[in-house]
């Protein structure tokens, strides 16, 4: 079966890309590189070997393939990794897709980054339209958080933060919830976060790629933390919703946003609105099963996008209902085999 485009009544002139469930989808995350200037345990091994450069999207065809899905309906974009800002020239990507800012095609341009290249570019992503940045920050702990990222140094990540606040970045902090690693230190980066004006979503650890250890000894599920969390505070439920696996509380005592991001403990497929593109063009329709669709095949065979907007439209046809995650001990290997890494977070 074909995915189907419609037009969605008073809302852009773009047509919508549905999924054979009905699902729009609106939201396309791009992963520009593979490499990264950090290790994070819990996100490659140590000695990760990386793509050749060849088999990368030029900067070009990063920006003909997201043309292509906003064209199409995408109206939000996030470009990640890897860590996206180690990509040279990267700025160039942000300027030509502000583009489709400007002419009103696409709501949101957006990064997630680990922060540490944000002190350099906070003003300049600014400049291309970005409004919002997600940074990963999983302890604020300088050793801790040297041996979580392995390369990594707390204090010029937090020098980014600083840039990208003074430059007007609305901040969310996205971190990883580790067992034994960081499981007592949840409320104080909800007091450091709100504090800062920022909102902090905690992540469960999914089970991509091989790495050095083993799963079951990093996953500490969400549901767990959240009952603790409430022994100390109100958390409010929001109605927020962004078509991803995560849920938003109002922290009453703080005012501020937290978010869950339970991919293990609730799955909320049925409300997926996005897919992701890996550097290399490979589209994944779901970050829990291994089917993709080939995007730079068509991109390298013809100037003309007729056969690109084509391909998008059979991948999104095979947008699969949901996926499939489990981690315990029966379950040693990653459910699916290539890393956080390739697809983006
Ligand atoms: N390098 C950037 C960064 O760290 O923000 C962007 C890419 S990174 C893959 C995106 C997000 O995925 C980060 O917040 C990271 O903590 C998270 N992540 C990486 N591997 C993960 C895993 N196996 N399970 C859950 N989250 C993971
Ligand atoms: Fe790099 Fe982000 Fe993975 Fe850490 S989580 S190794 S910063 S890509």
């Amino acid at each position: 079966m074909r995915g189907s485009t419609i037009e969605l009544p008073g809302t852009s002139s773009a047509p919508a890309l549905l999924d054979p469930f009905g699902r729009a989808v609106t939201y396309l995350r791009v992963s520009v590189t593979d490499r990264c200037d950090f290790r994070c345990v819990y996100c490659m091994s140590e000695d990760m070997s990386f793509l050749p450069k060849r088999d990368l999207l030029s900067l070009e065809e990063l920006d003909r393939i997201c043309t292509a899905f906003v064209g199409q309906g995408v109206r939000k974009l996030r470009i990640t990794g890897g860590e996206p800002l180690v990509r040279r020239d990267i700025m160039t990507l942000f300027r030509t897709l502000s583009r489709h800012l400007e002419s009103g095609a696409l709501d949101e341009l957006t990064v997630t980054t680990n922060g540490s290249q944000l002190a350099r570019f906070a003003q300049e992503l600014v400049s291309c339209g970005v409004r919002r940045v997600n940074v990963s920050i999983d302890t604020l702990d300088p050793d801790k958080f040297h041996r979580i990222t392995r390369w990594g140094n707390l204090a010029k990540v937090l020098q980014g933060l600083d840039a990208a606040q003074a430059a007007g970045l609305k901040v969310k902090i996205n971190a990883v919830a580790l067992k034994g690693v960081n499981e007592d230190e949840i409320e104080s980066l909800i007091a450091w976060t709100h504090g800062r004006g920022m909102d902090l979503t905690l992540i469960e650890v999914m089970p991509l790629g091989e790495i050095d250890g083993q799963r079951i000894d990093q996953y500490l599920p969400l549901s767990e933390v959240r009952r603790r969390l409430e022994a100390r505070y109100t958390l409010q439920d929001l109605a927020e919703r962004t078509g991803g696996p995560a849920r938003y509380v109002k922290v009453a005592e703080t005012g501020g946003k937290l978010g869950f991001i339970t991919p293990l403990t609730h799955n909320f497929c049925e409300s997926c609105n996005r897919v992701r593109l890996t550097c290399t063009g490979q589209l994944f329709m779901c970050l829990g099963q291994e089917d993709a669709a080939d995007l730079r095949a068509p991109v390298r065979a013809s100037e003309d996008d007729a056969p690109l907007n084509r391909a998008i439209l059979d991948a999104i046809a095979r947008k699969p209902k949901g996926h499939d995650f489990i981690i315990d001990r029966n379950h040693a290997r990653p459910a699916v085999g290539r890393h956080m890494s390739m697809t983006g977070g």
